[in-house]
């Protein structure tokens, strides 16, 4: 079986630095907020070129502490896609705010930023962008709307940890930009985390506070926090995989442009990079109309997919009472997508057999 992700076969080839950096962590026996977190601290600001940047227990708690610190609160409203996992959305609801879903663009898959100003009232407070499966949002309309109405903007930077927006890293063009280190994304732990990046001393100020349970001194709390800390054993070991950052997304985009060349069914819609983007394909998606038969055929042939996201936020469950709004191309998206195996370590020869598998479907 090819699977979607092999986390074995990159474990396998930093194991001795992986293995000795968990080691220190034990030796050490400082787990929570010790040398790891802060040394990740500096390494990612330093890479975004920000001068702030503060761990949190996972990409959902980096999106929440960053809406929380921004002033989302009871009442608001977040302007947002309804083509992403349902952390986006839910963080704004957890603070008794309302999400409000924009369609997207069927090409790139992001919000479609054209659609964004009809949709602002003057309960708005801030837009959430997605930076879907590796590939920016277009983020200068949104900042300039977010300027004139004066919004924040949280990046959702869970998907594309560098990814480049016009010569700038994604997550430094908002307010904040909301990292996640699970362990299937393009930056990862063994485990849960996130970072939350921004150029702003008194946010991260706020934010730093919020994640200690609302304090700065041990047993003196200022408001009403959370326990959401980056673990130090995670820290270690995504410190060996940020050296390597460059060269992971390097591994992702090749393997793109071989799916690109080798891909021929006239019926599949490969992914696409916008002028002046530079996308890390966390995710390598086509659309194809007969998508579940091409599942099928492919899961006979031993080739993992993944359909990414079957059901838009604005129809989901939990956001009840939606059912007036149609956001046609979230739901037509989500009827045909389907991700490929993407990975650093996928070879050539897979690609090629995956690529067959499809143009002979
Ligand atoms: C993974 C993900 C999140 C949530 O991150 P966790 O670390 O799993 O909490 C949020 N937004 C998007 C787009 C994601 O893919």
């Amino acid at each position: 079986m090819i699977p979607m992700v092999d986390l074995k076969r990159q474990y396998r080839t930093i194991k001795a630095e992986i293995d000795a950096a968990v080691g220190d962590v034990l030796t050490g026996a400082q787990f929570i907020l010790g040398p790891n977190v802060t040394a990740l601290e500096e390494e990612v600001a330093a890479y975004h070129g920000v001068p702030c940047a503060i761990g949190v227990a996972s990409g959902t708690d980096a999106l929440l502490l960053a809406l929380n610190a921004c002033g989302v609160g009871e009442g608001d409203e977040v302007i947002t896609t309804p083509f992403t996992f349902i952390a986006t959305a839910e963080v704004a609801s957890l603070l008794k705010a309302k999400p409000v879903f924009i369609d997207i663009r069927p090409d790139t898959f992001n919000m479609d930023p054209a659609l964004v100003e009809a949709k602002i009232t003057k309960k708005t407070k801030a837009i959430v962008p997605v930076h879907l499966f590796g590939h920016p949002a277009d983020m200068d309309p949104l900042l300039e709307l977010a300027a004139r109405y004066n919004l924040k903007i949280i990046e959702d930077c869970a998907q594309a940890f560098g990814a480049v927006y016009k010569g700038r890293k994604i997550g430094t063009m908002g307010d904040c930009g909301a990292f996640s280190f699970f362990p299937s994304k393009n930056l990862a732990g063994y485990g849960d985390g996130g970072m939350i990046i921004t150029k702003d001393e008194q946010l991260a100020a706020t934010i730093r506070i919020l994640r200690n349970h609302g304090s700065e001194k041990r047993y003196y709390h200022k408001m009403i926090g959370y326990n959401s800390r980056l673990d130090e054993i995670q820290a270690a070991i995504i410190r060996v995989k940020l050296k390597r950052i460059d060269a992971y997304n390097e591994g992702r985009r090749a393997n793109a442009r071989a799916y690109c060349a080798a891909i021929k069914a006239a019926d599949v819609v490969l992914p696409v990079e916008a002028e002046g983007c530079r996308h890390v394909y966390h995710q390598f998606t086509l659309k194809v109309k007969n998508r579940d038969r091409l599942q099928q055929v492919l899961q006979e042939k031993g080739i993992a997919s993944a359909v990414y996201y079957p059901v838009p936020l604005h129809r989901q469950e939990a956001f009840g009472g939606m059912s007036d709004i149609v956001l046609p191309h979230a739901e037509a998206c989500a009827a045909q997508v389907l991700s490929l195996p993407m990975f650093p370590e996928l070879t050539a020869e897979e690609i090629l057999m995956i690529s067959d598998a499809i143009n002979h479907a």
